[in-house]
């Protein structure tokens, strides 16, 4: 059902995320010219687990969880992706993300495929002995379809690197040898990448500057404001005043947001987040109250959704005044959406390009780890900002030549790389 449809079924703009993946990749297989059956492949995960597993709560009750994985497409490598434990963790929504991570490795050419993976939890009410015990045991259950070989999860949203230590305990348990390189985003003793936290934001600040360099933005005293405030937006309010120069003018969470023309500091911002749960009140320097939408229209020079998805609809693209739409949340803007923003000049780095570093540097931790030899950070920064400005250099002269937006090319670039890989295994 296309999105068009789905909108005239539902009444409201209420996008089912997997859906929104294959209208994507349908423009893109339409530029492409891709062969019918080869298409009709893309379209769909290769393999799906869903589990149900028990777990003893600190209270002596015992309770069911549901957790899901998703293999999309391994033709390139290994399936890659993060574990997710949200409350409305659902399986199209891990689908939509398992096809993002396909794309996403692609753009980049790394020698991954893509695959996601959720449980339906509440983090913010387990214990820490009970986030633990639901973490080894969706390892228990999904232990058989992992592997360095097979399939690589690593943080997501509401996971971290503990979560993912405790898992590559329980796998190694499983194997009765260590393997860390089942997990990656792992704590540094623990075989982890340098870099490897603030990755997904450095990532995106060498996209944006690769952008502002071709728009001709001098990005020293550019105005930046980011809309979420978990792991990408922390590192992006940081990483946007160290790399890029930009001023961070406005930032928010999911209960509200601050606003400063003269600049907010990164470093307070997050201590009051850390302090208080939210960077709604922290106005002791000056800023003023924001909303989330209010904060989306701002006229600035870089917007970054850092949050969740669907943020940007047809409701509010006309009102985006911002020159650059960095994506560091996976699927903040909706089909629809992305026609208005290109029509009205908006440059969109797309999701799956703008916040890969996460994945390029969780493939490094998984070479370190096949090796046994561990990279300074210097090394690791070089090697993330050469992969990732050439994906953006590709995504971009592919735009220009097809006269097409962001997506479409970047999409382009991806989905030939999957199928020619497809095309040469002979499955299609
Ligand atoms: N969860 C991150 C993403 O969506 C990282 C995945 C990974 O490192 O495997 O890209």
């Amino acid at each position: 059902m296309t999105v068009q449809k789905m909108l005239a079924s539902n009444g409201k703009e209420d996008f089912n995320l997997f859906a929104i993946t294959q209208v994507q990749l349908d423009a893109a297989a339409e530029v492409l010219e891709l062969d019918p059956a080869l298409h009709a492949l893309l379209r769909e995960p290769v393999r799906e687990m869903h589990i149900t597993f028990p777990v003893r709560m600190d209270d002596g009750t015992v309770q069911m969880f549901r957790g899901f994985r998703v293999q999309y497409n391994d033709a390139r490598g290994p399936t890659k992706g993060g574990l997710r434990f949200h409350p409305n963790e659902t399986i199209d929504m891990v689908r939509a993300l398992a096809a993002w991570m396909t794309w996403k490795c692609a753009v980049v050419d790394i020698p991954l495929g893509g695959g996601k993976g959720g449980v339906a939890c509440n983090t913010k009410i387990l214990s820490k002995g009970e986030l633990e015990r639901v973490s080894r045991a969706y390892v228990r259950q999904m232990g058989r379809i992992l592997g360095p070989e097979m399939d690589v999860p690593a943080p997501d949203m509401y996971t971290n690197p503990q979560v993912m230590a405790w898992m590559v305990d329980e796998y190694s348990v499983m194997q009765g040898h260590n393997d860390f390189g089942v997990i990656t985003g792992k704590p540094l003793p623990l075989g982890g990448s340098k870099l490897r936290n603030d990755a997904t934001a450095r990532g995106g600040m060498y996209c944006i500057r690769e952008a502002a360099n071709a728009l001709g933005i001098n990005t020293q005293g550019a105005t930046m404001a980011i809309q979420g405030f978990g792991n990408a937006g922390q590192y992006a309010a940081i990483l946007g005043q160290k790399i890029l120069g930009a001023t961070i003018v406005a930032i928010s969470d999911s209960k509200g947001g601050i606003y400063d023309p003269n600049g907010i500091n990164p470093f307070h911002a997050i201590e009051h987040k850390l302090a208080t749960g939210t960077i709604r009140d922290f106005t002791a320097e000056g800023a003023e109250p924001i909303s989330n939408q209010d904060l989306l229209e701002l006229d600035v020079d870089i917007l970054a959704p850092s949050a969740m998805e669907n943020m940007i609809t047809s409701r509010n693209a006309d009102h985006i005044r911002a020159r650059i739409v960095a994506e560091l949340a996976n699927g903040p803007t909706v089909p629809e959406a992305d026609n208005v923003l290109y029509q009205n000049g908006v440059y969109v780095i797309p999701d799956f390009l703008c916040n890969a570093g996460g994945v390029i540097v969780s493939y490094f931790e998984m070479v370190q780890n096949a090796y046994g030899y561990y990279w300074d950070e210097a090394t690791v920064d070089a090697r993330l900002d050469a992969k990732i400005a050439a994906a953006f250099q590709a995504v971009h002269k592919r735009a220009q030549e097809l006269g097409v937006n962001n997506r479409v090319a970047a999409y382009c670039v991806a989905v030939e790389r999957v199928a020619e890989a497809v095309r040469l295994r002979g499955w299609a």
